[in-house]
């Protein structure tokens, strides 16, 4: 069945280790529609990511290629490694009619709002700063430095946060996930689109 929707781009932020991606995933589970943008990056793959799944890996001098070639809808640097949403699938599946996540840092999230207005932004924060660092510890991938690195961006990050248009608080992985679904479906119950729709454009 044909849906009733046209494709929206949906900004996802928030600090590293905020668990983004465990809440965009079950929230992949519960939307049809959906498509999430898998980004370039030139830091290493964690154990347990799959290149062409959690991230292209690419190596530094490609990464300047594909800039070069003007591949990427956006791309910035974080914590010592650049990082960029290739453009091609953003378009298709936009054009296939899908909603589109990018799970993309503050710089990044700029870019994409100048080139595309309408796009939804969506700022994900802890419920504490010591439950940042929890997480990012217990996820066990970053040495110590890194971990004092990542937090500290992450609090130069929330100061942008009330330029978002939502702000989610991933309290537990069941409520942030419920927010987000009913954020979506209320940006497609906007009248223009509503009404576009009805009327065939
Ligand atoms: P991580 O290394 O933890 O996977 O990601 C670090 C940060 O990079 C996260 O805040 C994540 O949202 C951001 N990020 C991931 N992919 C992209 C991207 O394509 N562009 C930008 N600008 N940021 C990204």
């Amino acid at each position: 069945m044909k849906q009733m929707t046209k494709g929206k781009c949906f900004i996802i932020s928030g600090p590293s280790g905020v668990g983004k991606s465990t809440v965009l995933h079950a929230l992949m589970e519960k939307r049809k529609h959906v498509y999430f943008s898998v980004s370039a990056t030139t830091r290493d793959p964690r154990p347990g990511e799959a290149d062409g799944v959690h991230y292209h890996f690419l190596d530094v001098d490609t990464f300047r290629q594909w800039i070069a070639n003007d591949e990427f809808l956006e791309y910035a640097e974080f914590v010592g490694n650049f990082y960029g949403t290739p453009r091609r699938f953003v378009d298709e599946a936009m054009e296939r009619g899908e909603d589109v996540i990018l799970d993309i840092e503050v710089q990044g999230a700029i870019q994409v709002t100048s080139k595309r207005p309408d796009a939804v932004r969506i700022f994900i924060a802890p419920p504490s700063w010591a439950e940042l660092e929890r997480r990012l510890t217990d996820r066990g991938t970053d040495s110590p430095d890194k971990i004092q690195k990542r937090l500290l961006r992450a609090k130069v990050e929330f100061q942008t946060a009330h330029t978002y248009d939502y702000f989610v608080i991933n309290n537990t992985v069941e409520e942030a996930v419920e927010e987000l679904n009913a954020i979506m479906t209320a940006e497609h119950c906007k009248p223009k689109e509503r009404m576009e729709i009805l009327s065939g454009k």
